[in-house]
């Protein structure tokens, strides 16, 4: 009985293996065209100070609308895009995307803070990332100091040296660098504290049912205090409760993102919602 129970579950799994693998190809040769075809677009969350409440900065989030297969949610689509090669491009028309958004919110007057970019770690891997990034600054005009990358540990697994080197160029450029998603990835101590950065962004792994969950309140208290003694700036991801907020603004974090504050949002609305914040 086993033996045949063992074998139907060795059917149905190279079953749905394929239909993935299916599917995969599918949103690979999708996501090829997708730049071409303007069906890559940002929205943007606010990112708010937990004493003041006011809005010191947004995140620009990717976002695809397939013609044919729909909206793909980009946890599914980045990593595609690593596997083909393709994000260092989708990553130059984020950055420069936003810069552009950034030109004209500042035109505007309409003050933003800082617009927070993603970085893949294979982007920073390129050797003329800092060079392309300096020259999108130049051309779209937006200055430095409007301007956060955003870096997941895992920049550090492959040549950290160059890494923090290319981080360091950047920073002294004015631009702020913060760790995102800090403590779910390739975490050494000794390689915090090398990196050349300003922010720690605790990940919503983390943030999740705080103050309830005592393991989290741990976790989240000693990133506050080891980001705080290391002299960085500490951000809450997916905040959305206000048990969380009061929570995370008695225990001194910093900043905070999340729902309870704003979902992300298209620019028009980032506007509206800059001017009630
Ligand atoms: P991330 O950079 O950590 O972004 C935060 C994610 O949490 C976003 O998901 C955001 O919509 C979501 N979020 C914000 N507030 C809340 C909340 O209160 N509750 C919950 N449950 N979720 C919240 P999103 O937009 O689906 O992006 C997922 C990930 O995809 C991002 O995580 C980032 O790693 C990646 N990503 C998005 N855009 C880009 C991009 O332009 N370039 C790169 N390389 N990666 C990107
Ligand atoms: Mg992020
Ligand atoms: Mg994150
Ligand atoms: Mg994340």
């Amino acid at each position: 009985r086993a033996k045949s129970e063992g074998r139907n579950n060795y059917a149905f799994y190279t079953e749905s293996l394929t239909k993935e693998s299916i599917e995969h190809l599918k949103l690979q040769s999708a996501l090829y065209g997708a730049l071409e075809q303007n069906a890559l677009y940002l929205m943007y969350q606010p990112k708010l100070d937990l004493v003041s409440r006011k809005t010191i900065g947004v995140e620009a989030l990717l976002r695809w609308n397939d013609p044919v297969l729909g909206q793909i949610s980009p946890g599914v689509f980045i990593p595609v895009a690593e596997k083909i090669g393709l994000i260092y491009d989708i990553g130059l028309w984020v950055l420069e995307t936003a810069c552009l958004q950034g030109v004209r919110w500042l035109a505007e007057g309409k003050p933003f803070g800082r617009i927070a970019v993603n970085v893949a770690g294979q982007q920073l891997q390129r050797s003329s990332f800092v060079e392309d990034v300096k020259r999108i600054l130049a051309e779209t005009g937006l200055p430095a100091t409007c301007l956060e990358l955003e870096v997941t540990e895992s920049v550090m697994m492959h040549n950290p040296d160059t890494a923090i080197r290319d981080l360091k160029l950047l920073g002294d450029l004015g631009i702020e660098l913060s760790v995102d998603d800090f403590g779910t990835g390739y975490s050494s101590l000794n390689y915090l504290k090398k990196l050349p950065i300003h922010k720690l962004k605790i990940d919503q792994s983390f943030v999740r049912d705080i103050p309830f969950d005592t393991n989290n309140t741990a976790i989240a208290k000693a990133v506050i205090a080891l980001g705080h003694a290391l002299k960085l700036e500490i951000v809450a991801e997916g905040v959305e409760t206000q048990e969380q907020a009061e929570f995370l603004t008695q225990n001194l974090c910093d900043q905070a993102q999340g729902y309870l504050f704003s979902r992300p949002l298209l620019p028009a609305d980032v506007e509206a919602f800059l001017a009630k914040t």
